[in-house]
């Protein structure tokens, strides 16, 4: 019985053509498996790239490193066209952080940052603001703001009120008595976090 496969294979007119179906088919499978290839790799090439972009984006863990930032904060509409760009009224409100270096960092209106739009006795002087900037975003989420008095000296900012002794972060009424909170500085020094050469 075992010499009948190689027999037929020799012999067999019918059996010869099998083969060849075989191999034929065996053929197109290992090209398919080689068109497939390209995109099995793809995939999880793109897939890791979607991955990484919408970490850029996440809101991650708030590890963003604590920076120091120097300058003047003033609207973003001025310091523009100072630089010869004409930016119509929609940006009328935004303000940024001018710094030392000519660089503007537009200022996130948030708990802290919407100061710089409220009040004009925080813009247009020099100002130092310890903050985040998040990874692939402009914008500079203030934390800390200091100010300097006549003398030179830094001052730590916010907003007070002297019935009910809590400190607020915008112009409003106080959150307890509803009394108009006012502007308040203390002499402070930086943060140990940021105290570094600042940027020049
Ligand atoms: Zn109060």
């Amino acid at each position: 019985m075992t010499p009948a496969f190689p027999r037929l294979l020799k012999s067999n007119g019918l059996f010869r053509p099998l083969v060849v179906l075989l191999l034929l088919s065996v053929a197109l499978t290992l090209i398919g498996i080689s068109r497939s290839a390209p995109s099995a790799y793809e995939e999880p090439s793109k897939t890791s790239e979607s991955t990484a972009t919408s970490k850029h984006v996440a809101k991650d863990k708030d590890d963003t490193a604590k920076e120091l930032f120097s300058g003047k904060v003033v609207f973003v509409q001025d310091a523009l066209k100072r630089r010869g760009v004409k930016a119509y009224d929609e940006f009328k409100s935004q303000v940024a952080l001018e710094t030392d270096d000519g660089e503007l960092i537009p200022i996130v209106p948030d708990w802290r940052g919407r100061a710089f739009y409220q009040d004009e006795r925080l813009r247009d002087r020099r100002v130092e603001l310890v903050g985040t900037r998040k990874k692939a975003a402009p914008y500079l989420q203030v934390l800390m703001i200091f100010v300097f008095d006549d003398a030179g000296t830094r001052q730590y900012m916010d907003y007070w009120c002297d019935i009910c002794s809590i400190p607020m972060y915008e112009i409003k009424p106080c959150d307890c008595c509803q009394a108009e909170n006012r502007f308040r500085t203390q002499p402070q020094e930086l943060p140990s976090f940021v105290k570094k050469p600042t940027q020049k």
